[in-house]
């Protein structure tokens, strides 16, 4: 209760403390009294009051008493006519009590401290005296009597609305699933909600979901479900805010929104920083990327290239720790590098999305296709739990993975909103994919040397991966995680302009690089030669 009256207000929640650790239970409390004056002459302030069980709305005055608190008084008559409840004034003691059903709220003039059958509670401002009325803090109303009682009761300061009662809920229940080395957390919203995470110390997740009114009892989850020990969720103010407890094996999370927004999906990912693997191709589709391309009959001559700026619209994809969105970063290296092909060459270029949009996977890929792209580049910005970790990785599509290329392969295929690639599409990618694994690595090779050489960041390699947004491509492909966002330096850079263009640019050199080297192992295969000398 305490920890809930000192975040309310920044500016008493010093002088709160002070008083908690210097004073002795029951001794006598520092007054803030000594730190702000009352102005009893402050002028009244329209309130709104709303009856969220009968809808029922009606004005009231409060006043802001307290010089410098910005705390909002009520008379203790108001109060108790909107609580229904009886007062008992014993003016000796300058005490009140008001009762509401059973329980009984006892103050005293003048002083903090609030007397429940539960205990004391101390309020961050005191309760006051004009001139023998006595008035009340919001804070009482909403920090305590409304908790006491089991009902909500909620202020907004900036319309100045209190809610009276329990309002319509919005955030509705909470399913957890176990998807392999991951957990998938669905919460499902009557509405599209804003919302963010936060990690404020190692193993808990904070989801605040702004605007959301919580079913408590429905949005939680007592035991253990795969890397997601507990969740809890609670009211703060107008947020909803769910606490999830998670395994120590958890390294990573995401979160995607799916239904039209209405669904919060929270993916935990076991990762070890430490065995972040080497980026070495392994598994039975090991690729060789110095010999010779056996499938390079099938690389066409390269006229369209089409360009992927990963995620858009509600699905934002990473978020830095200064806001910026992984989806406005891809859109915006998409469009520089749309320009620089145009300017440097005869290329045709296709963005699979042109705006702040959501498009799901398989459209992407079918516009890639009918656009008769001879290249697919999707573009990505990297994210992970230590932010520590930077440079620029390039995948190309592969069933064999690396433990880290899983890792990212599932957070970025959740983004789709659908299953992992089933079994269908893996077997649609054995009869199409496979022809473009040695050009997409290719690709791959170039595009990471070109871009490692010509910036100033970190060579992360070329790796091995299964992207849906791959999947369904008729055509060599290659996913570019530009950068981490979750690192301070490169979220920054990734923002700038100026970088965005120096990464597009370096992006097109080496798309004209790989087709410069395919043209001529292409005139070398047409020759019939066995050994394309030219590839490298
Ligand atoms: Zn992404």
């Amino acid at each position: 209760m305490k920890g809930t009256l000192m975040t309310r207000n920044i500016l008493w929640a010093g002088l709160a403390l002070a008083a908690v650790v210097c004073g002795s239970a029951g001794a006598q409390q520092t007054s803030p009294l000594q730190f702000f004056q009352p102005d009893l002459e402050a002028p009244p302030v329209a309130l709104t009051v709303h009856f969220a069980a009968t809808g029922e709305t009606r004005a009231i005055a409060g006043r802001e008493l307290l010089a410098g608190s910005r705390e909002m008084y009520l008379r203790s008559a108001t109060v108790a006519t909107l609580l229904n409840a009886g007062r008992f004034w014993d003016s000796g003691m300058r005490r009140l009590e008001l009762k509401v059903g059973q329980v009984g709220f006892t103050v005293t003039a003048d002083s903090r401290l609030v007397t429940t059958s539960e205990g004391q509670t101390l309020l961050p401002v005191p309760v006051l005296d004009n001139r023998g009325d006595l008035w009340l803090p919001l804070t009482l109303l909403v920090d305590v009597v409304g908790p006491a009682l089991g009902d909500r009761l909620r202020w907004d300061a900036q319309t100045r609305r209190l809610t009276l009662g329990v309002p319509e809920y919005t955030v509705l229940r909470l399913r957890s699933e176990i998807l392999g080395r991951a957990t998938a957390v669905h919460i499902h919203c009557r509405d599209p909600l804003g919302y963010r995470t936060e990690s404020p110390q190692p193993g808990v997740i904070e989801l605040k979901i702004y605007g959301g009114d919580v079913n408590a009892a429905a949005v939680g989850q007592t035991r253990r479900r795969g890397l997601l020990l507990s969740a809890r969720s609670r009211q703060q103010r107008d947020d909803a805010v769910i606490t999830f407890r998670v395994d120590d094996l958890v390294s990573r999370y995401r979160t995607y929104t799916a239904d039209e927004g209405r669904e919060i999906v929270l993916v935990l990912e076991e990762e070890q920083i430490a065995s972040m693997p080497a980026p070495v191709p392994r598994g039975r589709a090991q690729v060789n990327i110095d010999a010779a391309p056996r499938d390079i009959t099938h690389v066409e001559e390269l006229r369209t290239v089409v360009i992927d700026p990963g995620h858009g619209g509600h699905d934002v994809g990473a978020v830095g720790p200064h806001g910026i969105l992984e989806k406005d970063v891809n859109l915006a290296v998409a469009r520089e590098l749309r320009s620089w092909l145009k300017r440097e060459s005869d290329l045709e270029v296709v963005l699979t999305r042109e705006r702040d949009e959501h498009q799901d996977l398989a459209a992407r890929a079918e516009a890639a296709n009918l656009a008769d792209g001879d290249l697919f580049i999707s573009l990505h910005c990297n994210s992970w739990f230590n932010d520590s970790a930077h440079g620029l990785e390039t995948y190309f599509l592969s069933p064999a993975q690396s433990d880290w290329a899983k890792s990212v392969e599932a957070a970025e295929n959740a983004a789709g909103g659908g299953a992992p690639a089933d079994d269908v599409e893996f077997i649609v990618w054995e009869l199409v994919q496979n022809r473009f694994i040695s050009a997409s690595s290719h690709l791959a090779e170039t595009i990471q040397a070109q871009v490692t050489s010509d910036l100033d960041v970190p060579d992360r390699g070329v790796r091995q991966a299964g992207f849906r947004v791959l999947v369904g491509a008729y055509m060599p492909a290659v996913l570019v995680e530009m950068g981490f966002v979750s690192h301070a330096g490169e979220e920054r850079r990734l923002g700038d302009r100026r970088y965005q263009q120096r990464l597009a640019a370096s992006l097109g050199r080496a798309v004209l690089a790989y087709r410069e080297a395919t043209a001529l192992v292409e005139v070398e295969a047409d020759d019939g030669e066995e050994d394309h000398g030219g590839w490298e």
